[in-house]
């Protein structure tokens, strides 16, 4: 597909993020106004609460965008999302008869502030990407017995906490926890010590399912609204712990950053591409009616206080061994249903060399190979340092970007057993 041209001109600039074709749902602010519902193209924020309000939107229906979220627009299903996409293709792009009516609901990007484009109903996490669980397996359990022996099987995943997900540019307390280490003989409650990163991408529901009645993966594709990038912010020593046996608890729920704007699927369809060579056959309820990943690149940078910038690692969203759909799909045997607003992490997405590992404990191998950066050398996260996460999907003369997943690591509280005992006492 060719870059489709917008009378906004910055969008048609081959390295913009935001061009015609990619048209991504956020929410965002300006000085003390409320959240509204904006659309990026170029460096401009189209805002369609306004532009609804103003009857250059859906005039006939019920409003959509009459709350800060895209949740509405979520529950309306696949046919609803197509022709509001046609309607913003049409109002936005080049000889738009709509072009002096829409251009004064532009707002400049620089100028707003995001906040999350979507209320997030619940969280689930997973643990789908094979040279990841590979790498922590060899770590935890040696090569002979890196993946687990439901791996090849089943997407293992656990339930989050929605309340924990937040918009980029959140900062991230390092929390406190108890730690163990393997020669200790009772715990102790400290400050994290190995606070690291987890780069994911963030599959969002929009169609919900009915309680009691699995899908089909091509269902599940179907019911997918977008995607966002998606930072699982995980406590190492917390979880190391804690994990047995019923998987991670404390140490997953400090935070949760995604991206601030919904890549739709729309977007991506182009850059298609097919899960990899099944080693052992999936059972044919997990297996793919077509390709359900996609082709985007995707790096972390880490900038320490005051410092520069370390891209820490590059890889790619095709390396996951379960799709979303898939996930959403194996999700739903037990008769779960899926809410509008279900947001499902792919689990962390590690390549298969050494620079493309997408977190820090592969990265620095457990802390025993510290990695070199710009200003010195990390093992995991130390305070104030950010972590970013960028993804593109490429095409011919223009690229799908998903905007910045960033998050500064505050250091934790210095005071929490004084506060606990004030609220106590
Ligand atoms: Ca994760």
């Amino acid at each position: 597909m060719p870059l489709l041209r917008s009378w906004v001109d910055t969008a048609n600039e081959a390295n913009c993020s935001f061009p015609l074709n990619n048209l991504p749902y956020g929410v965002f602010s300006s000085g003390n106004e409320k959240p509204r519902c904006g659309v990026a193209i170029g460096d401009r924020i189209f805002d369609v609460t306004a532009a609804e309000a103003g009857g250059l939107l859906s005039a006939d229906k019920e409003p959509l965008f009459d709350e800060p979220s895209w949740n509405k627009v979520m529950a309306e299903g696949p046919r609803a999302w197509e022709s509001l996409r046609a309607r913003l293709i049409s109002i936005l792009g080049e000889g738009s008869t709509d072009q002096a009516s829409a251009a004064a609901h532009l707002v400049p990007l620089a100028m707003t502030r995001p906040h999350l484009p979507f209320r997030v109903a619940e969280y689930t996490d997973f643990y789908a990407g094979r040279n990841h669980a590979t790498n922590v397996g060899t770590m935890l359990r040696g090569p002979e017995n890196a993946l687990p022996p439901n791996w090849l099987h089943i997407p293992i995943g656990y339930n989050g906490r929605a309340s924990s997900v937040v918009v980029s540019g959140t900062p991230v307390r390092r929390p406190w926890g108890q730690l163990k280490g393997p020669n200790d003989a009772v715990p102790r409650f400290a400050p994290s010590a190995r606070f690291d990163l987890e780069l994911e991408i963030g599959a969002i529901v929009g169609m919900p399912s009915v309680h009691g009645q699995p899908v089909t993966v091509a269902e599940a594709d179907e019911m997918i609204f977008g995607y966002v990038l998606l930072n699982d912010w995980s406590a190492r020593d917390i979880q190391a712990w804690e994990y047995q046996p019923l998987g991670p608890f404390q140490a997953k729920a400090t935070a949760t950053t995604i991206s601030p704007w919904i890549v739709t699927k729309a977007a991506l369809e182009p850059f298609r591409v097919s899960t990899p060579q099944r080693e052992l056959a999936l059972l044919p309820y997990l297996q793919e009616p077509r390709p359900l990943l996609y082709d985007i690149t995707l790096e972390v940078g880490l900038t320490p206080d005051g410092g520069k910038e370390t891209i820490i690692a590059r890889t790619n969203y095709a390396e996951m061994y379960y799709s979303a759909a898939q996930q959403l799909a194996h999700h739903t045997t037990s008769g779960c249903a899926m809410n509008t607003g279900d947001l499902l992490g792919s689990g962390t997405i590690s390549g298969a060399t050494k620079d493309s590992r997408g977190s820090l404990l592969e990265l620095s191998w457990g802390g025993k190979e510290p990695i070199s950066i710009a200003d010195g050398s990390r093992s995991f996260i130390e305070d104030n340092d950010t972590i970013t996460l960028r993804g593109s999907a490429k095409g011919k003369g223009y690229m799908i970007g998903f905007g910045d997943c960033t998050g500064r690591v505050l250091p934790a509280h210095s005071d929490l057993y004084a506060r606990t005992d004030q609220r106590s006492g």
